[in-house]
């Protein structure tokens, strides 16, 4: 199994995969700048060259570049829509770039002009992506904890939004633990995740399942609350992660921790205990 973690870039983006190896990660996630803003200054070719180097060194694989914030490709103002797309447009070149495998975005808001408006936006932009740009680049979508105006609460919502592109094919999913179990899928036991895995499995098939956010839940099964906990420390529980952990059709995604730091040692902490404690 491949473990890794999100790792910031501070100081420059070659230091993720110094931090990264540090930590014990076999794989990565990074935000290619600040995920709080709509600038992106330019990648310098030098540092990229210094971080291709590094990974490559380092064996870090696969990559995985997080979207920014502000990014939402289902909003029904047109500004932010179209600066949405931009924005998005630009992250999948500095992906490519840096020679990461995968891109990973959650669906948005549609504002309260309804679900299905918001979909078909989002198919749109993506439809939009892919005739511009063509990314070499995998974009996964990251289910949510639902709730709100929030798409991607459930499989059924994100196998729509593939649906709402002409790209299917070239679309994967990214599936957080935290947001399936606040979301309502009883993932920490064995039934509801196989009914999770089967759900999946039917609308658009498990080999789109390439990264697993593995973050326990604050919040309880439905509570709709977004909180990340400690693998094991929050209410899915080492049991829980035992399951999930130990099941044999979800070996081969990526497995990220986007879990609290509270100090340089945590991701090095978690990864050590991940690995202990479940085997991996
Ligand atoms: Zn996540
Ligand atoms: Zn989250």
């Amino acid at each position: 199994m491949k473990l890794g973690a999100h790792i910031s870039i501070a100081g420059g983006i070659f230091e993720a995969v110094a931090r990264a190896y540090k930590s014990g990660c076999d794989c990565m996630q990074i935000f290619s700048r600040s995920p709080r803003s709509w600038q992106a200054p330019a990648l310098d070719r030098d540092d990229v060259k210094e971080f291709m180097k590094r990974r490559e060194k380092a064996g870090i694989t696969p990559l995985v570049i997080h979207s920014p914030y502000l990014i939402n490709l289902a909003s029904p103002d047109k500004e932010l829509y179209k600066k949405s797309v931009k924005s998005c447009m630009e992250e999948l070149k500095r992906a490519d770039l840096l020679g990461a495998e995968y891109f990973v975005t959650h669906l948005g808001s549609h504002k309260g002009t309804g679900v299905k408006a918001g979909i078909s936006r989002f198919g749109a932009a993506l439809d939009k992506i892919y005739k511009e740009l063509n990314p070499g680049v995998m974009i996964l979508l990251e289910n949510t904890a639902g709730g709100g105006n929030n798409i991607g609460g459930s499989f059924r919502e994100i196998n729509e939004v593939m649906e709402a592109s002409k790209h299917k094919k070239k679309l994967g999913l990214c599936f957080d633990t935290c947001h399936a179990y606040a979301a309502g899928y009883d993932i920490g036991h064995k039934k509801g995740l196989e009914d999770t895995l089967f759900e999946i499995d039917s609308l658009m098939g498990l080999d789109k399942l390439r990264v697993i956010h593995l973050n326990d839940s604050k919040g309880g099964l439905g509570s709709h609350l977004d909180r990340h906990e400690y693998v094991g420390g929050g209410k899915i529980g080492t049991s829980g992660f035992k399951v999930i952990l130990g099941h044999p059709r979800l070996k081969k995604p990526a497995y990220i921790i986007e879990t609290p730091k509270k100090g340089p040692n945590s991701d090095p902490l978690s990864i050590k205990k991940i690995r202990k404690i479940y085997g991996k």
